[in-house]
């Protein structure tokens, strides 16, 4: 049995994205700081309307998913295959953009909390052009696990066992075997999970403070703040000094080359210019 340990921390820092969208970013917030396969977190978090209202229009991907998680909030999703949906507190939305999507998420407040992330997953060469892919997951889909040490697991995607007993989430058929948990613990609680040794790991604490590790090695991790974990069989956290939320984010690494321009995340420069033209001739979805 190899803990992971705490092998990076990446905190997150103030940006803006679509018209003016505040967020925070961690993945993604310099060129090459990535965690394969995830190339981007985004954290928004404001009661402030100004800050969010003006929201994401119309704009393309290509070449990755999507991940859209809302704890507070409402949005709402329009792409162009037509698919329309509501994203509330709770819900998920899952997006894999493939050869071409075109979307908007707006959102559907004036006032109150607007609170979620955004998680861009990668898709490997042979899956950079498939047809695109939308799906919207409701609160009651996303299973949500009492763990054994007290504390509550929601699982967007892959499966958890706790007491013998495997829970499966809402996507568990990707090539990156992606695994998200939303994990809510109490001040003390510890948390085990279990990952194939050769996966990427990376916890994204958004309440509290967290021990990652464990024994000596176990290293602090403050809230808003990315951490990578170094390979290893299992997860260990503890709450440390009040409750802890984090999402606990692990997947199998691509290993490609990631050419990114904007909202186009390509294997090489060619494939991204391809892109740009695309969308320019209005053929990025065709
Ligand atoms: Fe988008």
């Amino acid at each position: 049995m190899s803990v992971r340990t705490l092998k990076q921390v990446i905190p997150s820092v103030p940006t803006s994205d679509g018209a003016g969208v505040k967020l925070r970013r961690s993945l993604g917030s310099q060129r090459g700081l990535y965690v394969d396969p995830f190339l981007m977190l985004d954290e928004f978090s404001t009661d402030n309307p100004d800050d969010y209202i003006a929201g994401f229009p119309a704009h393309p991907h290509r070449g990755f998913e999507t991940v859209t998680y809302m704890l507070d909030g409402h949005l709402l999703h329009e792409d162009h295959l037509g698919n329309r949906g509501d994203l509330k507190s709770g819900g998920a939305q899952w997006m894999t953009a493939g050869r071409g999507i075109i979307h908007s998420e707006m959102p559907q407040q004036a006032e109150g909390r607007m609170r979620g992330f955004q998680l861009w997953v990668n898709l490997p060469a042979s899956e950079k052009m498939k047809p695109a892919w939308y799906r919207d997951i409701e609160p009651h889909e996303i299973p949500t696990v009492t763990l054994a040490d007290g504390g509550t697991a929601r699982i967007i995607a892959g499966s958890i066992h706790v007491a013998g007993v495997q829970t499966d989430g809402v996507i568990t058929d990707r090539s990156t075997d992606p695994r998200y948990l939303d994990v809510e613990l109490p001040n003390g609680s510890l948390f085990h999970y279990g990952l194939p040794d050769d996966y990427n790991a990376f916890i994204y604490l958004y309440e509290g403070m967290l021990l990652v590790g464990a024994g000596e090695d176990a290293r602090a991790l403050k809230p808003q703040s990315g951490g990578v974990l170094s390979r290893g069989n299992r997860i260990t956290v503890t709450a440390d000094n009040g409750a802890a939320r984090f999402l606990l984010l692990a997947g199998k690494p691509i290993e490609e080359p990631v050419v990114q321009y904007g909202p186009f995340v390509m294997n090489t420069r060619e494939e991204v210019e391809q892109a740009v033209r695309d969308y320019q001739n209005g053929t990025l979805t065709k």
